[in-house]
């Protein structure tokens, strides 16, 4: 029996992989790709590489596995956790959150935060900067901390769970980027063309330089390479639909250039085969241009001489918080448009 996409999502969301110790999200990928039949081998980063068919066309779909995280840096003497932060995080989600911290058992823990009451005005109008925050797991002492397996290096996840919004909007931690991940399991279920060999890949270490897509790209030396990834959605009160047009539930993104063209730039042509193949398969879609996010895509277009690349997106809202927003339609619009360019690559020229 086949898992629906959002109960895919609710488990994945509620998995934990911290950017550079992915191991529970791949054991899950791994699992997933071998009951649907495809050979799969974990390389030394960690990246899950699975592969299906015997065609001459060699199609690489990477989604990464990682999620922002922090890492302990000390234990003042009291007990309380210092850390640093892995991936862009943003100083003002911090407070007052619960976090598990990846010591051998995992451990619940909070981010401490000053009550208002004992703020003085200008702290009050001023960001709390991290370096200020700490981390109580209830530990009175360094060594009761330390007893507990807490260390420098430790790494610690946000702790939100998954839960359905009105309509088909659902919430979670991580959707940035297990939404990714859900459409590589729904692509697995899917029949592969006698022309293509299939690769499925689980990246690594995307959050901080997009490590895991290089080395699985150079590895796979694919004829075309799509990364999958969240996308910054607009129609927010803060973030008016002028300045980001991409709506939430009106289908994947087909993302022309990341990063100021510091990034991916697609190529007009494969752009406009894109859009071709979804309008052929009426699949709902929009284009995006982001100024300042880049994905595995923008990695894997220079990897050995180049490779043609693609990047597709999941619109997202409240991207890289605790709880980030998506609509379950776009995702199966987007599992739907990566099959049809599985399927239309063969003929690509
Ligand atoms: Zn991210």
């Amino acid at each position: 029996m086949t898992v629906s996409s959002k109960d895919l999502l609710r488990q994945l969301s509620e998995l934990q992989a911290p950017t550079g110790d992915e191991a529970e999200v791949a054991s899950f990928m791994e699992k997933h790709f071998e009951t649907a039949g495809f050979a799969v081998k974990r390389d030394m980063l960690g990246n899950v590489i699975a592969r299906k068919g015997n065609g001459e066309k060699k199609i690489m779909v990477a989604a990464h596995m990682d999620e922002i995280c922090m890492a302990v840096t000390s234990i003042t003497k009291d007990g309380f956790i210092k850390f640093a932060k892995i991936g862009g995080i943003y100083d003002g989600i911090l407070g007052g959150v619960r976090v598990t911290l990846h010591a051998k058992q995992k451990i619940l823990g909070i981010i401490g935060m000053k009550p208002p009451h004992l703020m003085k005005e200008e702290e009050v109008k001023r960001l709390q900067e991290y370096e200020a925050l700490f981390v109580d797991i209830g530990a009175k002492s360094k060594q009761e901390a330390e007893k507990r397996g807490i260390r420098p290096g430790i790494q610690i996840t946000f702790a939100s769970k998954f839960a359905e919004l009105d309509g088909d909007f659902v919430v979670g931690k991580a959707f940035d980027n297990r939404a990714g991940c859900v459409v590589l399991l729904k692509l697995a279920e899917t029949d592969i063309p006698k022309d293509v060999t299939l690769f499925l890949v689980g990246t690594v270490r995307e959050e901080t330089g997009l490590w895991g897509a290089g080395t699985s790209a150079f590895a796979v030396e694919p004829d075309f390479a799509i990364a999958l990834d969240v996308c910054l959605g607009g129609g927010t009160p803060d973030v008016p639909e002028d300045n980001v047009p991409i709506k939430l539930g009106a289908g994947p993104t087909i993302s022309v250039i990341e990063a100021g063209g510091r990034g991916l730039i697609m190529s007009r042509k494969l752009v406009d085969w894109i859009e071709g193949v979804a309008r052929k398969n009426k699949i709902a879609h929009q284009f995006e241009v982001s100024d300042k996010g880049a994905t595995d895509a923008s990695r894997m277009q220079y990897v050995r001489s180049g490779l043609l690349t693609a990047s597709i997106g999941i619109p997202s809202h409240y991207i890289h918080s605790q709880n980030e927003v998506i609509a379950l339609s776009d995702l199966d619009n987007t599992a739907k448009l990566l099959k049809a360019l599985v399927n239309e690559f063969p003929k690509y020229k």
